[in-house]
């Protein structure tokens, strides 16, 4: 697409934004189009399990490396959060990786007026930037703020789970590097998959993120204590137990 029409596009959606996503949040249209690409007999998904996680950045850096990101603008990061403990004076950190979670049922696709966002058949929700006007819809939908618009492509970008990697046959950049080994990734219907094996093993104990708003993530937390949880500073309680 030339620069000019995108841009024309990219003003035109700055100023329909609201306005397209009300209509259609409350007609509960379902836009979604089919899936396309990928092996459908996969379901792609991830644990994160904190108690590994040492925060250094290491997955942030080599997932901007991987993709080559504008400086500034990142796919994946580390979030610190003080917590207090329930009877004490004393407070302590929470480190959480956050990326996108390629929720079962993202509400950032049906809201791209071109279908440049779209679901994979194994799950992994991906842009095509060729066909991405810029409008921002699917920042705003996303309630996770996992996408943002590429500076320097002026097209919308977030975590593919290195998509090209894994049909590669390699593993995520932010996997590869992570120091701790917190981060595992897998199908979750490879019943005899290191992933799946884990996440059957904790299943008590497995948390999403913000899991009231009916996306179905499928990135999985592991070692979130609900007593830190629900006394995130300044930050409402994003996390419950889940059984994928
Ligand atoms: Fe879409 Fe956000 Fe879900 Fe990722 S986390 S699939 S960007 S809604
Ligand atoms: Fe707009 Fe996002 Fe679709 Fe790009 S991918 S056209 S920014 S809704």
């Amino acid at each position: 697409m030339d620069s000019g029409k995108r841009q024309f596009l990219q003003r035109l959606g700055a100023l329909t934004a609201g306005a397209a996503l009300v209509p259609l949040a409350q007609s509960g249209w379902q836009l979604q189009p089919a899936r396309r690409e990928g092996d459908s007999k996969k379901r792609m998904a991830m644990l994160i399990d904190l108690r590994r996680c040492i925060g250094c950045q290491a997955c942030t850096v080599s997932c901007a490396v991987e993709n080559r990101l504008p400086q500034g603008q990142f796919r994946t990061s580390v979030l610190q959060y003080q917590v207090s403990l329930t009877g004490q004076d004393s407070t302590t950190n929470v480190l959480l990786p956050r990326l996108c979670n390629h929720c079962d049922n993202p509400p950032c696709v049906p809201v791209c007026p071109v279908q440049a966002t779209f679901q994979r058949q194994d799950g992994i929700v991906v842009v095509d930037n060729t066909r991405c006007v810029g409008c921002a819809y699917c920042v705003q939908a996303c309630p996770y703020e996992a996408r943002f618009i590429n500076h320097e492509t002026q097209t919308a970008d977030k975590c593919t789970f290195c998509v090209h990697r894994l049909d590669a046959g390699l593993l995520p950049a932010c996997v590869e590097s992570c120091v701790g080994g917190a981060r595992m990734i897998g199908d979750l219907n490879d019943r005899q998959g290191a992933l799946r094996r884990a996440l059957d093993e904790h299943q008590a104990q497995l948390k999403v993120l913000k899991p009231e708003q009916g996306t179905h993530p499928q990135v999985f937390y592991l070692g979130l204590d609900e007593a830190f949880v629900s006394h995130v500073r300044g930050q409402p309680a994003l996390w419950q137990e889940v059984h994928p």
